[in-house]
């Protein structure tokens, strides 16, 4: 569930600093990506170093540094965010939260964030049970600000009671409650294929294509974001694994087929791959000599395994809802309406990859959802609106592949919600 959430961590000046360290390892085991904001108080109590260390990321400090402006704007840095946590949350900045106080880096991004906020407050019971700090966590309640404890228990100055912030496991808890509401395929299974296969001719020659992988992978991350467990068999390309999905590498279409099989069963796949069509009807031991006449050799080529139809005929095995990708440059859809039932899937994304389109290599899209069933399951484009829809087929605005990629998440978690 947190595979992939963005999380901007406040650690602010007191003595359960140091169980934040490893509250940001938990997050990074689940895929979660973390950028710390350190306060002066928590610089005291943990480095900047080890913060960067285990989240990879460079730690921001200060209001006025004109290196980390332009890097990145401290009002960006709040926005960049899926939730901001503030662990732990003294009493201090508690109340500078609840009374909108704005003098440090720290302050500043929780005034200016419109993503929400999590607080684990730390602090001596006497203060967290002060009318004071009572009145500033209404404040921020009733604002929405959500709490993960503290717990009652001994404390670093001796005393016992209310103020022990959060085991670094609870936080990760209340924080996976939180997405869960965002997460509506929670609990599902995916599968996307992406990139090209490579076939090999010889052991130095083969036949591959052009496709980046940029729109499988987009897919698999968005998916896996909303939810899934995701598996991606990605062919050779130059992209990062999307974090929080299980990637398989693989090389031809054979490859791949069998990857895919291995995954199974999975409630959606989409087949998002440019699989070579032929391969060597033999690939050869050997490197194929070039002969001393300079005759070029005949190649026999024969079919790749279909990834899409075999999936899509799998019998019991059979994903629910299996999607395919069309890349036309010319009739669109027509072509794509033939490609739907020669393939046996249940939804084309029909792409133009027409060379006036940019589409292979570049970061934009232009796709129609083609779906067998004529998209009378509540998945699509009438709910949201304005993206023509005609009952038919759904044509999309031009958009980055990554919005594609979400838009399409939020068509497959419609689809099999309204399941029976
Ligand atoms: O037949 P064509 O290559 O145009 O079909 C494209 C769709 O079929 C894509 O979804 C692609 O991932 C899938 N495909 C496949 N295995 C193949 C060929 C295509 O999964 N061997």
């Amino acid at each position: 569930m947190l595979a992939g959430k963005r999380i901007l961590l406040i650690v602010t000046g007191g003595i359960a600093a140091y169980k934040s360290l490893d509250l940001v390892r938990r997050l990074r085991e689940r895929g979660a990506s973390v950028r710390c904001v350190l306060t002066e108080g928590g610089a005291q109590f943990v480095t900047p170093l080890s913060l960067a260390a285990l989240s990879e990321q460079k730690v921001f400090a200060e209001l006025f540094s004109l290196t980390d402006e332009a890097e990145m704007g401290h009002i960006q840095l709040s926005r960049d965010a899926d939730l901001l946590v503030v662990a732990p949350a003294t009493a201090d900045f508690l109340a500078k939260m609840a009374n909108g106080l704005a003098d440090d880096l720290a302050s500043t991004l929780i005034l200016a964030t419109d993503t929400d906020v999590l607080v684990a407050p730390a602090m001596n019971h006497r203060m967290w049970l002060h009318p004071a700090t009572r009145e500033n966590m209404a404040r921020l309640e009733a604002r929405g600000v959500a709490t993960v404890g503290p717990n009652v228990g001994d404390m670093a100055c001796n005393e016992t009671g209310p103020g022990r912030m959060a085991e670094p496991l609870e936080i990760v808890a209340a924080m996976e409650r939180y997405f869960a509401a965002d997460a509506p395929l929670a609990g599902r299974r995916a599968l996307v294929t992406s990139g090209p296969t490579v076939e090999a001719l010889d052991p130095v020659r083969f036949l591959t294509n052009r496709s980046s992988g940029k729109q499988g992978h987009a897919i698999a991350d968005a998916l896996a974001r909303r939810g899934a467990e995701t598996t991606l068999v990605a062919g050779p390309t130059a992209l990062a694994d999307p974090r929080g999905v299980t990637v398989r590498h693989v090389e031809s279409a054979a490859e791949m087929l069998q990857a895919c099989r291995d995954a199974l069963p999975v409630d959606v796949a989409v087949c998002a791959a440019a699989v070579s069509d032929w391969r060597a009807a033999e690939a050869a031991a050997e490197k194929l000599k070039k002969p001393d006449d300079g005759t070029p050799p005949t190649l026999a080529l024969e079919e790749t395994p279909d990834i899409l139809a075999s999936l899509s005929a799998a019998g019991n095995a059979r994903p629910a809802l299996v999607v395919g990708f069309a890349a036309e440059t010319e009739d669109l859809i027509a072509n794509a309406r033939a490609k739907l039932a020669r393939k046996g899937c249940d939804w084309i994304v029909a792409n133009d990859v027409s060379a006036a389109s940019g589409t292979f290599g570049g970061d934009d899209n232009t796709v129609h959802l083609v779906r067998r069933d004529n998209g009378k399951d509540g998945a699509g484009g009438g709910g949201d609106g304005g993206d023509g829809d005609d009952g038919h087929d759904d044509a999309w605005p031009r958009m980055t592949k990554q919005e594609v990629a979400d838009r399409l998440a939020d068509r497959v978690a419609a689809h099999l919600a309204a399941q029976p």
